[in-house]
């Protein structure tokens, strides 16, 4: 190995900014006094001089501190005088070398250095070879983003074996930074030379590729800008070719003219002017010119002064009405008496109706049809789920995407100002963190206020005082309270089984034939036929099942019609199966016998009135009591006094006054899927206790409801005409009812009434005894007890 561990003395020139490698060529201009001694002295001796960097470069005067310690030993190859007293010389960098110490010198920087040895060629190890393959790959990726390297240096690069030159090469001709040249000159050890130079490069590839995104970025930018504005030059200059733009109108100008003819009151006027005058000094690209355009288009679009005149003729009113509906009177009723204080005062507030009852008891389309009966337009909003009060009241125009609330869309839809507007399902509105739809809709029914409503996103005033609001609810205690208070609630109850025949056949069937475009001569359905769909294949409270179910049957007989292989039907029940499939419902069915512990109740749900049998065990136990079959919390508290009634009356009712403790009660009422609640099945259970207990078997024909408190009293119940309606289908003779619910009788059917007998009762006590036999006991084969009726209303025989 060559080395050169030579000492020098040799002149000192400080360079800024530079650093020179050996075995480069290069020139430079040196104008400090100082430098320019260093090169004299140098050119009269051999010519060697040491070249170093200044730590700063800004540094005028360098003292020895300034320099950094590793330089090159270089020689002079040419020194040129330039007319503006610079020297202009050309170096050959040789060595590198240290400086060893300062040497004193008057006229310059002289120091005494070490000249660094460096290793011969062919000794590379593999280490070295790998780490130069590798610099020489990321170089190329690195040369790729910095496309001003000449031809020149990627040729040495790509020729050159040796690992200390073409680091230094690299290093010295492509880094730009010369903190990293310096860093690179400082590393004497070849294989950590060419380590830190990857790391350089690695590090100047991130940085490139950075600046090539920033700068692709900014690119995109500037082109989409220019485009822009080309395009527009372009489309003016188009404009000005096709004579478009001769006295152009601005858009702002078009929408003041419209503004002004709308006629409106001063401050809304006022506000919509700002509005244009706003879009008239908007740059054309700017984003906020679609959001002021699509607001002033919205206002536009409303019905400011638009409105119907009402046919208020009563006797037309309420005949469109009984043409579209059967039945429903008293709704009918109170709408034609509304509308003939209307007449007379036409300037009422009218109260808001609130039509109450199941589903498809025909609240939607009633307040439809009255409106097609007095001539205005109508729309519905269905309010189920509603949550958020921006739903009814809109956003303000700010927010991206903003629209108007349902209520002004609702107004817009129906094109005038005196709509009839159907608020859907006013007991389904929720509320949540982002305000309370209730208070908006208060503010929409209250007729002081609503001729001055507000909508976020329209922000002028709107007169809704013109509007008839008709509101519906499945069930009125779920309507928020301010809402109910505002509202006439009017009871739609669900219909029984003759009203939904009439309906089925004067209105349902040649509704369903017309549409379908067959005929009422060909398509015939019986009475035995709409009640086979009525009893077996719905199961409702209103009639839209039915309605499916007849538009099924309907469109069924249409295929075969139009395939030729039918042109009439006549559906009944023999045949009502081969179009609705296999019956899926049948009729409640009686027990065969008398039983001990089950009881027929009567529920009221959302489907109209059910049978709801309570059965009861009793068994040896501890006194815990036990409640199956989904009851709710008001059934279970109920079940509870049940219980406590039968146990504070034991002695009374010659049971064991120590039942209690010994022995377990359970309830349960059948079809324990299906959630029950409610405080009306309060007799019931306690009978069916009592029997469990007195092994008195239940008569199997009765039914009873009715709330029980603690002391036995019965309190009265709703829907009764529903569940007597559910009695009388299953069959059943007797009712016992609460004493308080007698003048609820008056509006059960006729036919109902003819075929059951409604016991109306106030204490227990009168309902236990009547409706419980003593059992007949039997023995069976294996001579075990059967505390059951064999046959129904035997003669009771105790052995
Ligand atoms: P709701 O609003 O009570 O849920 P809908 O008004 O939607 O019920 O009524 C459901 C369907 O039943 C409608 O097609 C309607 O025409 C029909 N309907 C309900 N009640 C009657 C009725 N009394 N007479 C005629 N059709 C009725």
């Amino acid at each position: 190995m060559e080395t050169y561990n030579y000492i020098y003395n040799l002149p000192v020139l400080p360079l800024r900014g530079i650093v020179v490698f050996p075995k480069t060529m290069l020139h430079f201009d040196v104008g400090r006094q100082q430098s320019q001694k260093a090169i004299d002295i140098a050119m009269k001796n051999d010519q060697m001089i040491f070249l170093v960097a200044q730590k700063n470069p800004a540094v005028k005067e360098p003292v020895s501190s300034d320099l950094f310690s590793m330089g090159v030993v270089a020689k002079i190859v040419q020194v040129l005088k330039q007319p503006d007293d610079t020297t202009r010389v050309i170096v050959e960098g040789l060595k590198r070398a240290y400086i060893n110490e300062f040497v004193d010198n008057k006229k310059c920087l002289f120091a005494q250095v070490n000249v660094c040895g460096e290793p011969e060629n062919d000794l590379q190890t593999s280490h070295e070879i790998a780490l130069i393959r590798q610099i020489k790959a990321t170089f190329d990726n690195y040369a790729r983003l910095i496309p001003k390297l000449s031809s020149d240096v990627l040729f040495r690069v790509a020729t050159c074996d040796n690992g200390s030159e073409l680091a230094d090469f690299i290093a010295g001709n492509t880094l730009p930074d010369f903190n990293d040249k310096q860093l690179i000159l400082e590393t004497t050890d070849v294989l950590e030379r060419l380590d830190t130079l990857l790391d350089i490069l690695s590090q100047e590839i991130y940085i490139l590729k950075i600046e090539e995104q920033i700068g692709e970025k900014a690119r995109d930018r500037i082109d989409k800008s220019q485009r822009e504005y080309f395009l527009r030059e372009q489309k003016s200059i188009i404009e000005e070719e096709l004579g478009e733009d001769e006295n152009p109108k601005s858009e702002s100008e078009e929408y003041k003219e419209k503004i002004l003819k709308l006629n409106l009151p001063e401050e809304t006027e006022k506000v919509l002017l700002k509005e244009c005058s706003k879009l008239s000094k908007m740059p054309s690209g700017s984003h906020d010119v679609p959001v002021i355009i699509t607001y002033l288009d919205t206002i536009l679009d409303l019905p400011w002064n638009t409105s119907t005149k009402d046919k208020l003729n009563l006797k037309q009113i309420e005949r469109k009405l009984n043409k579209n509906h059967y039945g429903l009177n008293k709704v009918k009723e109170r709408i034609i008496e509304q509308f003939a204080v209307r007449k007379l005062n036409p300037d009422i507030k009218g109260q808001i109706i609130c039509l109450v009852g199941p589903p498809g008891v025909g609240k939607t389309s009633i307040a439809q049809s009255l409106s097609s009966a007095i001539g205005r337009k109508s729309a519905r909003i269905a309010l189920g789920g509603v949550r958020d009060e921006a739903e009814i009241r809109g956003h303000r125009k700010t927010y991206i995407g903003a629209m108007p609330g349902r209520i002004i869309s609702a107004i817009k839809n129906a094109g005038t100002n005196n709509p009839i507007i159907i608020l859907d399902e006013i007991d389904k509105l929720g509320a949540d963190y982002k305000g309370d739809p209730t208070s908006a809709l208060l503010e929409v029914l209250d007729g002081e206020q609503n001729n001055k409503f507000v909508d976020h996103y329209i922000d002028v005033p709107f007169d809704l005082s013109k509007v008839i609001f008709i509101t519906t609810a499945n069930d009125a205690s779920n309507i928020p309270a301010p809402l109910y208070d505002r509202m006439e609630i009017i009871n739609l109850d669900s219909y029984t089984r003759e009203e939904k025949y009439n309906i089925a056949k004067k209105h349902l069937i040649p509704k369903q034939i017309k549409e379908s475009g067959l005929s009422s001569d060909n398509t015939k359905f019986t009475q035995k036929g709409i009640y086979s769909i009525i009893d077996y294949y719905t199961r409702e409270a209103g009639v839209r099942r039915l309605e499916q179910q007849i538009a099924k049957v309907i469109r069924k007989f249409a295929v075969e019609y139009v395939n030729k292989e039918k042109d009439s039907i006549r559906i009944s029940e023999k045949n009502i199966s081969d179009y609705l499939g296999v019956k899926k419902y049948s009729d409640d069915k009686l027990s065969d016998k008398n039983e001990i512990g089950v009881v027929n109740g009567l529920a009221w749900t959302s489907v109209g009135g059910t049978l709801l049998p309570i059965e009861v065990a009793i068994m040896p136990g501890t006194g815990k009591i036990s409640l199956t079959g989904s009851l709710g919390d008001v059934m279970q508290e109920s079940a509870k006094a049940a219980v406590t009634c039968i146990r504070s009356h034991s002695e009374f009712l010659g049971i064991d006054s120590d039942f209690y403790e010994k022995s377990d009660i359970h309830i349960h009422a059948p079809e324990g899927a299906v959630p029950k609640d409610g405080p009306s099945a309060g007799i019931t259970m306690a009978t069916a206790i009592y029997s469990a207990l007195t092994s008195r078997a239940v008569k199997r024909d009765i039914a009873m409801t009715g709330e029980i408190t603690l002391r036995g009293k019965i309190l009265s119940i709703g829907g009764l005409k529903e569940k007597s309606m559910a009695a009388y289908k299953s069959g059943i003779k007797k009712v016992y009812i609460p004493k308080s619910n007698v003048p609820d009788l008056e509006e059960i059917d006729d036919v109902v009434k003819e075929k059951i007998e409604f016991i109306p009762c106030e204490y227990f006590t009168e309902v236990i005894n009547d409706a419980t036999v003593e059992p007949i006991i039997v023995k069976d084969k294996q001579n075990s007890i059967l505390l059951t009726d064999k046959t129904p209303e035997q003669t009771v025989v105790r052995q």
